[in-house]
C-alpha cells in the first residue's frame, strides 16, 4: 500500500515512512492510495489481536505479518484484560463497545499502544539510528496513553506537558506516577492553550533542533494526525460488526449504525475507513459537545471555527480544529488541490465552505449530534436510571446524539473513556454529591453503583509519584533538551 499526501498528489511514501514522519514536508497528512477489501465474515472468526493484525496488515504492507501479529497479541491480549472490543447491550438494538478496558482506560490506548511500536520497527527498516523524542501537550488522556505506550522502548524517549489546573486529580496522578526510565513529565503553569502553545514553538524552533540533533534526537508527535494512529482504530468497528451477526442482531451483509463521541476525527473515520473496505455501515454518527463545530459542518458545509471555545465536562472533545477531517474531504473530493484551498482559507480566516457534491457526499455516509454538558449529564443519568448502564461523560454526549438518529438498524455507541475516570461529573449527573476529591468520589460511585473502578485508577491512591516539576510554558523546550 502507498501513502500520499492529502496536499500533494505527488508525493508517494510506504507506510513506514508515512509512520516515521508524521505529516507530509508541506503540512498535508498521509493517506492510503486505495481502499484494501476486506471480507467481514472471514474476519469474523478471529480474535480480537488476531483480526486488528489482519486489518492492519492489509494497510501496512511494508510489515512483516509476523512483527504485526506478535505485536497485536502483545498489546491487546494482556494489557486488555481480555476485553479488546468490548461490547455490552444497553437495550435491544442499542450497544455500547467499550474501549477502555485498555491499561489507561481511555480508547486512545488501542492506537497509542501500538504506535510506538510500529514507529521502532519502521525505523529499524529504514535503517534510522536516531532517538525520537516524543513530544506531547495533553488536557489528560493523549498524556498518559503516550506515556503507558512507550514505556521503556529503545530508541524513544517521551516528554509530557499538561496545564497546571487543566486535568482531573486522577489523571494528574496517571502521568506523575508513570513507571519507566526513558520519560518525563512536566506540569506547564497556565491552561491546556499554554501548553499546547509552548509544545507547538518547541516543534518550530531551530535552535532546539540543531541542539537535540546534536545528541541524535529527532522530534516526533503523538497526536492523532500520525497513520500509525488512525490505522489500529479501523479493526474494532470489524470485530463490533462480527459480535452483533454471531448475536444473531444483524444479519452477514445487514447494515449498523455507528455512533463515535469525536474531538479530532480520528475514531470516526477509522469506521469510514472500515466502510470503505466493505464493512456494512449504515450511518457514522457524530457526535460533539457544545463545541459543536462538526454539527454545523454536517449540516451546511461550512465549517467555522471563529467562534467561542467552551471548556465543557467532555475535555477530550473541546476541540475547533478537527484535523483528520483533512483526509476525508481528501478523499470525498479526490483533489489535493481543493484540500489545499480549504486548508489555506482556515489557516487565514478560521473558515471554508466546500461544494454541493463534497456536502452530499458527506451527507451520505455520516449523521451529526450534539450535546451540551446539561444534556449529555441528562442522558447519563437517563442510560444509569433505565438501562442500568454506566458510561463516562464522553460517552452520554454520545448516547443522546445516538438516540436522536437512530433508526432500524442496530446502533453500536463507541465508549471512549472509563466513567471512574471522571467521577466527580459522573456522580453529579447522576443527581449524587461528589466529594471534592477524585478518590473519595470514586469511591462513592463504587458503593452507588456496585461496579467497582478499575484497578489501574484506584491503585493510583498508593502510588509514589515521581514527576512534580512545573516549569512556564517558555520552559517546555529546555525541559525537552534536559530530558534526553
Ligand atoms: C480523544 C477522545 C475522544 C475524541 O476522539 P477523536 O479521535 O479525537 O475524535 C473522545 N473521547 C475520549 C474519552 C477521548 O479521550
Amino acid at each position: 500500500m502507498e501513502y500520499t499526501s492529502t496536499r500533494n498528489a505527488v508525493c508517494r511514501v510506504s507506510a513506514a515512512q508515512a509512520i516515521v514522519q508524521g505529516l507530509s514536508e508541506e503540512g498535508g497528512l498521509f493517506v492510503p492510495v486505495s481502499f484494501p477489501k476486506a471480507d467481514p465474515a472471514a474476519l469474523a472468526g478471529l480474535d480480537y489481536p488476531d483480526l486488528a493484525a489482519a486489518v492492519l496488515g492489509l494497510y501496512l504492507t511494508d510489515y512483516p505479518p509476523a512483527f504485526l501479529q506478535a505485536q497485536a497479541r502483545a498489546v491487546y491480549g494482556g494489557g486488555f484484560g481480555g476485553k479488546a472490543g468490548w461490547m455490552s447491550e444497553v437495550e435491544p438494538g442499542l450497544y455500547s463497545l467499550e474501549l477502555w478496558h485498555g491499561p489507561t482506560c481511555a480508547f486512545k490506548d488501542y492506537a497509542l499502544q501500538l504506535m510506538p511500536r510500529l514507529l521502532a520497527e519502521a525505523k529499524r527498516a529504514l535503517g534510522r539510528t536516531e532517538t525520537t523524542l516524543v513530544l506531547v501537550a495533553t488536557s489528560g488522556d493523549t498524556g498518559k496513553a503516550a506515556l503507558a505506550g512507550c514505556q521503556d522502548l529503545a530508541g524513544v524517549r517521551v516528554a509530557v506537558f499538561y496545564p497546571t489546573g487543566g486535568t482531573s486529580e486522577i489523571q494528574r496522578l496517571q502521568m506523575a506516577t508513570q513507571e519507566g526510565r526513558n520519560l518525563a513529565v512536566y506540569a506547564v503553569e497556565g491552561n491546556f492553550d499554554d501548553a499546547q502553545t509552548g509544545v507547538k514553538r518547541a516543534f518550530t524552533d531551530g535552535g532546539l533542533a540543531a541542539a537535540l540533533a546534536a545528541r541524535g534526537v529527532r522530534l516526533s508527535s503523538a497526536n492523532s494526525i500520525n497513520w500509525g494512529r488512525l490505522a489500529p482504530q479501523i479493526a474494532y468497528y470489524f470485530y463490533a460488526y462480527a459480535q452483533l451477526v454471531r448475536q444473531g442482531a444483524a444479519a452477514q451483509g445487514q447494515p449498523v449504525d455507528f455512533c463515535v463521541p469525536t474531538g479530532n476525527f480520528g475514531d470516526i473515520l477509522a469506521g469510514w475507513y472500515a466502510k470503505q473496505m466493505g464493512l456494512p455501515v449504515g450511518r457514522l454518527v457524530c457526535a460533539s459537545n457544545q463545541n459543536r463545530v462538526l454539527t454545523d459542518f454536517f449540516a451546511a458545509g461550512h465549517y467555522d471555527a471563529r467562534r467561542t471555545f467552551y471548556k465543557t465536562e467532555s475535555p477530550s472533545m473541546d476541540i475547533l480544529v478537527s484535523s483528520n477531517l483533512e483526509r476525508l474531504l481528501w478523499h470525498l473530493s479526490g483533489s489535493d488541490e481543493a484540500v489545499r484551498g480549504w486548508m489555506a482559507s482556515l489557516a487565514q480566516t478560521g473558515g471554508y465552505t466546500v461544494p454541493q457534491p463534497v456536502l452530499e457526499a458527506l451527507k451520505a455516509d455520516f449523521a451529526a449530534g450534539c450535546a451540551d454538558d446539561a444534556e449529555a449529564a441528562a442522558e447519563l443519568r437517563r442510560r444509569y436510571e433505565e438501562n442500568a448502564y454506566l458510561c463516562d461523560p464522553h460517552t452520554a454526549v454520545a448516547f443522546k446524539a445516538a438516540r436522536e438518529q437512530r433508526g432500524t438498524a442496530p446502533m453500536v455507541v463507541l465508549s471512549t473513556a472509563s466513567p471512574f475516570k471522571f467521577p466527580r461529573a459522573v456522580l453529579a449527573a447522576l443527581g449524587r454529591p461528589a466529594p471534592q476529591n477524585d478518590f473519595e468520589a470514586m469511591e462513592a460511585l463504587e458503593a452507588y453503583t456496585g461496579a467497582p473502578a478499575p484497578a489501574a485508577l484506584a491503585g493510583l491512591r498508593g502510588k509514589p509519584v515521581r514527576f512534580t516539576e512545573v516549569i512556564a510554558p517558555a520552559a517546555i523546550g529546555g525541559a525537552a533538551l534536559r530530558s534526553c
